[in-house]
């Protein structure tokens, strides 16, 4: 009778090593069988993955991240977006600009420092301030965005780091019709550019950015990107009138999905994985 399969155990040691179970036995007879096979597929993956991890030290090589990250910034620099760095610690004033106050849920969310300061949890605060400093310039349309970590208190650890690389653009000062097909068009060049073929668009309702377009990808509907557009209600807070798109891609989920993972662990920011592969073998 062939009704033993793996243990839990190893199931989550065969995931990690990056195996792939459809492609391994998954029925046993015996006790001995199965764990004489897990061992011999351990064995043989280890070997491999140690070989991909000199073969990535000694070369010198780029990692997935650094090489997505170098991609986007220089299309988007193609499209005539600069980029701007912004401080990683925000005030809680710049959150309430953003109506994230003590009720709202996000707020339990967020890594405070003191009372006044806390880790942003998102750059949107940060580029409406830069936003009505350029509404003052003449030029129109006004393109800037910013790559960099933002952090939040997350339960869900399949598809959430608390620290994460948000790559946030902003298009300021594009007739109003054209908005929704813009910030499409940007969209597609991203995710295009990260690698996803299958993707696609949803609305969604937000608290924080009123309806949403959110960039959805792969079989499980992950989703990549939220993006919002102006006018719009939070823009009379930072005194902005003029009209403008802006979406927040997770690097990490675009990396995740474009490598066919569902699980988000390999590709942030680890002491467990480099590039991908793990790194106790
Ligand atoms: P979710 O509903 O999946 O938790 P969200 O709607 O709260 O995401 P947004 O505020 O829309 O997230 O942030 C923009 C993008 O940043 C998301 O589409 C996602 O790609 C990424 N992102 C948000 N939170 C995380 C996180 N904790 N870890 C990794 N990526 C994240
Ligand atoms: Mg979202």
């Amino acid at each position: 009778m062939n009704d033993l399969t793996w243990t839990g155990t190893q199931v989550r040691r065969l995931k990690e090593l990056g195996v792939d179970l459809q492609n391994i036995p998954a029925e046993f007879s015996t006790l001995a069988e199965r764990n004489k096979i897990f061992q011999q597929i351990e064995k043989k993956q280890v070997k491999a993955d140690r070989a991909k991890l000199s073969d990535f030290l000694i070369q010198g090589k780029k990692s997935h991240i650094e090489k997505l990250k170098e991609t986007l910034c220089r299309i988007l620099h193609q499209q005539g977006f600069i980029r701007v760095f912004t401080p990683t610690i925000i005030t809680k004033a710049a959150l309430e600009k953003m109506t994230i106050d003590d009720d709202h849920p996000l707020f339990q969310q967020v890594y405070w420092l003191n009372e006044k300061q806390c880790l942003r949890p998102m750059l949107a605060p940060s580029l409406y301030s830069l936003m009505v400093d350029f509404s003052r310039l003449n030029h129109r349309p006004i393109r800037f965005f910013e790559m960099g970590s933002c952090f939040r208190k997350e339960s869900d650890g399949a598809r959430h780091n608390s620290e994460f690389t948000m790559l946030n653009f902003v298009e300021m000062g594009l007739p109003e019709e054209n908005r929704h097909a813009r910030l499409k068009e940007l969209a597609g060049i991203i995710a295009k550019t990260a690698g996803l073929d299958d993707f696609r668009f949803e609305s969604e309702d937000s608290k924080v950015y009123g309806t949403t377009l959110d960039v959805v990808a792969g079989s499980e509907s992950i989703e990549v990107a939220s993006g919002a557009m102006g006018p719009h209600p939070l823009d009379a807070a930072w005194g902005i009138t003029d009209t403008w798109v802006g979406m927040g891609f997770g690097i990490e989920r675009l990396l995740m999905t474009s490598e066919g993972d569902t699980s988000i662990g390999k590709w942030g920011k680890s002491l467990s994985y480099l590039n991908g592969v793990r790194l106790s073998i």
